[in-house]
């Protein structure tokens, strides 16, 4: 939320949002030294919080640098080595939004890495799947890393999946997320086509909140789509709230109260 207005916040508690996650992600510019993201994590786990709290939202966020700005290595080894300052506050749950954009050797690099330190420090992972690139060829290439380490499936999320890579996720035995945006990548409308063809197990839908055009509204208004189709409340609740609140509750540090 750190692109987003106040306004966004008020709208997301008037939709009865009661929590939410902000992972760490490329903020629309390229940050010019690492004491850039020393900043950016303390805005994530000390401003943040006491922002969406004033709108009784529990604010949540994930620590990483994002896969835009490690084609950099030197510059990437800088940050990932001030993330360990941060990963005992009560608000981080784990590692992301970590993943591939150009599916470059260097992105590869830092992504390993940033899963060997997930696993040396127990977090959950969140996993950011190109949108430019090749996803399906991204999304093959970030598992087959996670597959080795001794990471599990079931504790990493696979985020911005759409039609042609949700099944490979799935079969594979880790979370899916849908992504949501307002007219491009997975509309609410794209995402309840998806849950209709695939189900509800270990998926979800998230709303995008960034510096491009996205809408903290998303998941509500997916929730009206699936209900304007028949669906039921049980299936609602199951893709927007009660997988969710599963996934992320294995961090020990999840809260909706
Ligand atoms: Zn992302």
């Amino acid at each position: 939320m750190v692109s987003r207005t106040t306004d966004d916040y008020q709208r997301m508690a008037q939709a009865g949002c009661v929590a939410i996650t902000e992972p760490a992600f490329w903020a629309g510019f390229d940050r010019s030294s690492a004491q850039g993201f020393y900043d950016y994590f303390r805005q994530l786990t000390d401003t943040e919080p006491k922002r969406a709290a004033t709108y009784g939202i529990n604010h949540h966020c994930w620590l990483c640098i994002n896969p835009k700005e490690a084609e950099d290595v030197g510059f990437a080894h800088e940050v990932i080595s001030i993330i360990p300052d941060f990963l005992e506050n009560d608000n981080v749950l784990g590692i992301g939004e970590i993943g591939l954009n150009k599916n470059s050797k260097n992105e590869l690099l830092i992504l390993e890495e940033q899963l060997a330190l997930a696993e040396r420090t127990n977090q959950l992972v969140l996993v950011h799947t190109p949108h430019l690139e090749d996803k399906l060829k991204g999304t093959n290439l970030i598992m087959d890393a996670i597959d080795n380490t001794s990471l599990d499936p079931n504790r990493v999320l696979i985020d911005h999946v759409e039609e042609h890579t949700v099944r490979a996720v799935l079969e594979r035995g880790f979370w899916a997320g849908m992504t949501l945006y307002p007219d491009s990548k997975c509309t609410p409308q794209r995402a309840a086509d998806i849950i209709e063809m695939h189900g509800t197990e270990r998926l979800w839908i998230n709303s995008a909140g960034d510096w491009g055009p996205s809408d903290p509204l998303a998941v509500p208004k997916c929730r009206l789509e699936l209900a304007s189709r028949g669906h039921s409340d049980s299936l609602i609740n199951t893709i927007s709230y009660d997988n969710p609140l599963y996934f992320l509750s294995q961090s020990g540090k999840f809260s909706v109260e």
